[in-house]
């Protein structure tokens, strides 16, 4: 008889057949007639009774399958007589294939906190809560490729190690070699000793694959990125990691409304796809956490997002009764207190706010007529702030090198992104949005290290 998953057992309708099934053990209970078994194996968030009777499985040889082991159970697939669900095992044959002591075993029975749980990163996927979050995390994936596949556009693998730093603005890992890993080089003629970095060149972790995306764009059409992203965040925020994972569309021909247009259809895409193929799991998590999650993710699904400019919400958050931490004025920039007040307070509902001023944007962005503002736009989701971050592209060489020059970004280390403006430059635009925070936004959970199975942030990085 071959292995079938407890997903799969739950949804059959084929009974009195002798079935398979491995897994971990999440509770025993009974009598001593018989016991109960709730056994895991990660495919859904509903555990599989097994019952044991004592006739055939005396306490005795039950004594290691306890809260945490690891089981193969051989039995009879049958309607169950309790509530609480359909089918059951009644077991023939248990297997304990890895014992937990029970002593020991940092699991039990009882709820732990998320903190708590954070120190035990190698044993959370076994909870509840992370096999839902982990299950939604490999869904919302799927649906990234799924539909960028779905609407032309091409995966492209953008480096992880680069040589330019020009976005970086002071958040960037250096990537060194070990020293006797790496035999000395000259000094090169700056006098800058090299040797402990990439074969003599200074390099750093990537900060946004969006400018090699840009490359792509201009041969390809419409491209995306979907890679790890790194960042020295030494903020200790809910909404930051040092190590996240981002989504980077670029497109050429798009400008800032096409680009507007495609987050918002695609944003719902992804929660339509996920209320749909996770709803056992968002279930879970609505109950046991956020009672108005399902009903927040269909708003979402069902609404337009609002869209107004920078100076517009600027103006809103300056009549607006309540007092921020950081006041606001034209010119700063937005704090995830205002952005949150827009969204959740304000109007209700996502919001795309565009036309920022170009002091507080990356050099790339395409200045408007005014001179004054450039054609950004951040979405804004509720309980999260910023979600998405994008603009219209400068395509213009000589507007583009102008802004470079004011805001000190060096030509040198550019000169193959200015000549996508010398060679055929065309329109374009794209965006990056955050994978993890789409996953807190779809599951509800609080601190952005509790959707990523190995968050990085200062201090964390024991493995
Ligand atoms: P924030 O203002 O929240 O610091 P940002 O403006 O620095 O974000 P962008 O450079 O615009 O971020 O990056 C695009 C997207 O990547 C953001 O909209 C956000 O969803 C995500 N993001 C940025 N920094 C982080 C981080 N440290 N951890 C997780 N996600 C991040
Ligand atoms: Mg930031
Ligand atoms: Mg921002
Ligand atoms: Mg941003």
């Amino acid at each position: 008889v071959r292995r079938t998953s407890v997903q799969t057992l739950l949804g059959s309708q084929e009974l009195e057949r002798e079935v398979v099934v491995n897994g971990w053990v999440r509770t025993r209970r009974g009598n001593k007639y018989v016991q109960f078994i709730a056994v895991n194996d990660g495919s859904s968030i509903h555990n599989i009774q097994v019952v044991a009777d004592a006739e055939k499985f005396p306490e005795e040889s039950l004594k290691d399958v306890t809260t945490g082991s690891c089981v193969a159970v051989r039995g009879q697939l049958v309607a169950s007589q309790g509530k609480g669900q359909a089918v059951e095992i009644q077991a023939a044959d248990i297997t304990v294939l890895g014992k937990a002591d029970a002593e020991t075993y940092p699991l039990q029975k009882k709820g732990h906190t998320l903190e708590f749980l954070r120190e035990i990163a190698h044993l959370r996927p076994r909870t509840n809560t992370f096999g839902a979050v982990l299950r939604v995390r490999h869904a919302l994936a799927f649906a990234v490729h799924q539909y960028f596949n779905d609407h032309g556009f091409y995966y492209i693998h953008t480096p992880i190690i680069t040589g330019s730093d020009a976005e970086g603005a002071g958040q960037m890992f250096r990537v060194t070699t070990l020293p006797d890993q790496n035999p000395p080089l000259t000094e090169d003629k700056t006098g800058v000793d090299y040797k402990q970095d990439f074969f003599g060149k200074q390099t750093n972790l990537t900060v946004s694959g969006q400018l090699e995306g840009e490359v792509a764009a201009m041969a390809l059409g419409k491209v995306y990125t979907f890679g790890p992203t790194f960042r020295a965040e030494n903020s200790n925020t809910a909404r930051h990691l040092a190590e996240f994972w981002m989504i980077e569309p670029e497109m050429a021909f798009y400008d800032l409304q096409d680009n507007m247009e495609l987050a918002e259809d695609f944003l719902k895409y992804l929660v339509r796809y996920a209320l749909e193929k996770c709803s056992d799991d968002l279930q879970f998590l609505n109950d046991q956490y956020d009672k108005e999650l399902l009903e927040r993710l269909r708003f979402v699904v069902d609404n337009d997002f609002q869209r107004l400019t920078y100076t517009e919400a600027v103006e809103i958050l300056k009549s607006a009764k309540k007092k921020f931490e950081f006041p606001v004025d034209w010119g700063t920039d937005l704090q995830s207190e205002h952005e949150r007040y827009l969204v959740e307070k304000h109007f209700k509902k996502p919001v795309i706010l565009t036309d920022y001023p170009k002091d507080i944007k990356a050099f790339y962005m395409k200045l408007n007529d005014d001179d004054k503002t450039v054609r950004a736009m951040d979405v804004l989701f509720p309980g999260i702030g910023e979600i998405i971050g994008g603009s219209q592209r400068e395509e213009d060489l000589e507007k583009l090198r102008a802004r470079m020059a004011a805001m000190h970004v060096p030509e040198d280390e550019l000169w193959w992104y200015l000549e996508l403006r010398k060679f055929g430059t065309a329109p374009h635009a794209g965006f990056g949005l955050g994978f993890e925070r789409l996953i807190l936004f779809v599951t509800g959970m609080a601190n952005i290290r509790d959707v990523i199975p190995f968050p990085r942030f200062p201090k964390n990085a024991e493995f």
